[in-house]
């Protein structure tokens, strides 16, 4: 069990922080018993643990008792460990060199920012950041766009497990993987402009003839695009007026080639509720190309095949982030429409801040999926795990991965398939590294001309099945999470060359069970007090609504 010590103020997050890392632990009780003691408290407190990780960027009062080293303060670094990259948004301190300890550096002076002693039978390791500021500012700020490829908040996890496994402590988590798969993937859709038809002498239309008769060509010439792409988007422009004669289909109408395309995974698509209307800042009216041209009313007979296939039609919000009592009436406009409840919202144009989770649960969504990048693709919440965001009660957040317009807009990363494809297959490794969910954005008429992601989507798709992802609805994943939050371990301690294991979880039927991945310590090597460069071994025991068994420590597979 870990007991952790920490400042009043802190506890929120050191919460939701444990339902990231989902192994057992409580606030330190003076009663407790416990084998791993987290201090982040600054204070003179108890100690008396097996293994005491301290943490701070500023002296401690263990560091006056310890005599410890304390270098530099620095601000906004970036650490070393392992080969990985851990960015620091707070302040950290420099410690004293030690061989004993890991590789925990800061980057660019190779200097460490992990220490350890020992003392009366006990291991300490000091560690020099704030571990919940650093939390805190993932799930509420998030990380700026230059760091949006690492999994920080993950990289904050697999430090600690590594520190209190390499010390000889068995530890029993559940991770975010659900049974029999890799890891999840959202595919879900931004629905802004589901009909050219809509857009007759707008700045919409003539954006699209500009760019699919000028802009194609430049993109040829400069080798970006294959010439087909050219021929197809010239002829859709001459195909433009026939269309809004009717004497010819509406090519942004795309909803059942994207239903083709997820045969058989859950699909997730976005809506607006009320045409024309801009919505607002927090400044004021928000600018009018912001409004759509469509509201879901309008679009009623097009949402049907999309849910007799499974899948799902959610809020693409104006104001509800703003404003709860706004965001309960564009939740209802959408369910008038669709017959259903509507349990999700995505603001348009990522429109957001630190409330607005707090007012899109009181009005009554269950979860989020708005907190990513415009300009980028990756985790800005530093974790592909859905999390509850600090202001809410129970909504929660599924942080946006990646968007096509983030990665193609000219303005934003402006890639070719080809780096594109690079980059998303970096993200799906870190999915495949720490498990989570990959949500993607795909926006409605990025199938069709002049955009014509059609081809880099399908291949997405096909990597996602390739690799082992669950593909299901936002609210199937939210359901998923909200499962492995009910989880409780009831025990999990030694009994001789074993570990018991007993915990429980709220069943949802119809979704992937749970795993509990026990960590075996590495077999003792002299008198060293952690051994940092073991090979990770572990197993791991799929169960649905309960488990309790014995696991050997001796006997576990290596991974
Ligand atoms: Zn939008």
């Amino acid at each position: 069990m870990i007991g952790v010590v920490a400042r009043s103020e802190e506890h929120d997050v050191v919460r939701e922080f444990f339902e990231l890392f989902k192994t057992p632990w409580e606030f330190y009780r003076d009663d407790g018993c416990y084998e791993v003691l987290i201090r982040a408290d600054d204070a003179v407190g108890p100690k008396s643990a097996n293994l005491v990780i301290v943490y701070g960027s500023q002296p401690t009062a263990f560091d006056q008792e310890t005599r410890s080293f304390l270098g530099r303060q620095r601000h906004d670094a970036t650490l070393s460990w392992n080969g990985d990259r851990i960015p620091v948004y707070g302040r950290c301190v420099t410690l004293a060199p030690d061989p004993e300890v890991p590789d925990l550096v800061l980057e660019d002076t190779r200097e460490p920012v992990v220490a350890m002693t020992r003392a009366n039978g006990s291991t300490f390791v000091r560690v020099g950041y704030d571990l919940f500021r650093e939390i805190r500012f993932l799930l509420t700020t998030g990380q700026p766009s230059v760091h949006a490829g690492i999994p920080t908040l993950e990289r904050h996890i697999a430090f600690l497990r590594d520190v209190i496994v390499s010390a000889g402590v068995p530890l029993a988590e559940i991770p975010p993987i659900p049974e029999g798969y890799r890891f999840m993937a959202c595919l879900t859709h931004d629905v802004d402009h589901p009909s050219i038809r809509l857009h007759r002498f707008d700045h919409t239309m003539f954006g699209f003839l500009y760019r699919a008769v000028v802009g194609s060509l430049i993109n040829v010439c400069k080798g970006r695009t294959p010439l087909t792409t050219l021929w197809r988007n010239w002829a859709a422009a001459i195909r433009l007026p026939f269309v809004h004669l009717g004497l010819a289909r509406d090519f942004w109408s795309q909803f059942s080639r994207y239903l083709e395309i997820e045969k058989g995974l859950g699909s997730t698509f976005f809506v607006i509720p009320v045409m024309h209307d801009p919505g607002r800042t927090v400044d004021g009216p928000a600018p009018m190309m912001r409004a759509s041209s469509y509201g879901v009313s309008d679009i009623a007979d097009r949402l049907r095949p999309i849910r007799a296939a499974g899948g799902e039609v959610a809020l693409h919000g104006i104001d509800a982030w703003l404003d709860s009592s706004k965001g309960v009436e564009e939740r209802e406009r959408v369910s008038r429409v669709t017959g259903a409840c509507t349990a999700g919202v995505r603001m348009h144009w990522l429109f957001f801040d630190e409330r607005a989770p707090e007012r899109l649960d009181e009005a009554g969504f269950t979860y989020d999926s708005t907190y990513g990048y415009n300009e980028t693709v990756g985790f800005r919440a530093g974790t592909m795990q859905a999390f509850k965001p600090i202001s809410a009660r129970r909504l929660l957040e599924l942080p946006l991965t990646i968007m096509d317009t983030a990665l193609f807009y000219p303005s934003h990363r402006n890639l070719t398939p080809k780096a594109a494809r690079q980059t998303v297959g970096q993200l799906m490794d870190e999915a495949e590294r720490y498990g989570g969910a990959l949500i993607i954005n795909w926006h409605d008429r990025s199938l069709a001309p002049e955009r014509l992601w059609g081809d880099f989507y399908v291949q997405l798709v096909d990597e996602l099945k390739g690799r082992g992802a669950w593909c299901p609805t936002a609210t199937q994943a939210a359901s998923w999470f909200q499962q492995r939050r009910s989880a409780v371990f009831d025990s999990v301690h030694r009994e001789g060359d074993s570990v018991r294991v007993k915990v429980s979880a709220g069943r949802h039927l119809g979704l992937p069970g749970l795993t509990v991945r026990v960590h075996t310590p590495p077999p003792p090597d002299g008198d060293r007090a952690i051994q940092w460069q073991q090979p990770r071994r572990f197993t791991d025991l799929a169960f649905r609504s309960a488990l309790d068994t014995h696991v050997p420590l001796g006997t576990l597979g290596a991974s």
